[in-house]
């Protein structure tokens, strides 16, 4: 008897610098049993760790500028390649523009596979502002100065927020409120993940 394959989930989480979406992503990540990918996480682990590709970025991301797409995209397709990702993964900030929208399309495609669903986070701009402040006294991050701060909701205003417009257009978008309790966001993201077949019930 053939067993049941388990579900493929390969999603995205997108939401404002200070939306709690990578909180939020380790959290569905864990309830599906699919990694992370964050490509901010892996952008500051190389920094820590001194290689090159950390001095390569380490003064874009203290100013809050983009990593370039073709050195991003490349270190993502290295990331989703690898065998813990093959039955999904979640990820979180990238794609943050439309040409790495596209670059995410072609590589997919290329085994014949798609995202399922793109989990937007949304919480008002006051409130993210509020949040960074808080996370830049409690861990000290580098580009979680007054001026990083803003260029980075500047970036996600003029070339991130309109990459939704385009996952929308497939009908894979779930607008979630980001306010109020971790536990109930968790729980708000799981319903809507599970009204798509992508999370088992036993997780709600
Ligand atoms: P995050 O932790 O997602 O806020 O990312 C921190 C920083 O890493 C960003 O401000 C960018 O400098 C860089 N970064 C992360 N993801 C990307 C991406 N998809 N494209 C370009 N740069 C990125």
């Amino acid at each position: 008897m053939a067993s049941t394959p388990a579900t493929t989930a390969r999603l995205l989480i997108v939401g404002p610098q200070g939306s709690g979406k990578g909180t939020q992503g380790i959290r569905i990540a864990e309830a599906l049993g699919i990694p992370v990918v964050s490509t901010g996480d892996i952008f500051r682990a190389n920094i820590k760790e001194g290689t090159e590709l950390g001095r390569q970025v380490t003064e874009i991301l203290d100013r809050g500028d983009l990593v370039p797409d073709e050195l991003t995209g490349a270190i993502v397709r290295d990331r989703l390649q690898q065998a813990d990702a093959a039955r999904g993964f979640l990820l979180d900030g990238y794609p943050r523009n439309a040409a790495q929208v596209s670059d995410l399309d072609a590589f997919l495609a290329e085994s014949d596979a798609a995202l399922d669903a793109v989990i937007l986070l949304d919480v008002a701009r006051e409130e993210s502002i509020a949040r960074l402040s808080l996370r830049a006294v409690e861990q000290g991050r580098s580009d979680d100065n007054e001026e990083a701060i803003a260029k980075r909701l500047d970036i996600y205003e003029k070339e991130t927020a309109p990459i939704l417009e385009v996952y929308g257009a497939r009908g894979i978008v779930d607008r979630i409120d980001g306010a109020g309790d971790l536990d109930e966001i968790t729980e708000r993201i799981l319903a809507a993940l599970e009204a798509r077949g992508l999370a088992p019930a036993a997780a709600v």
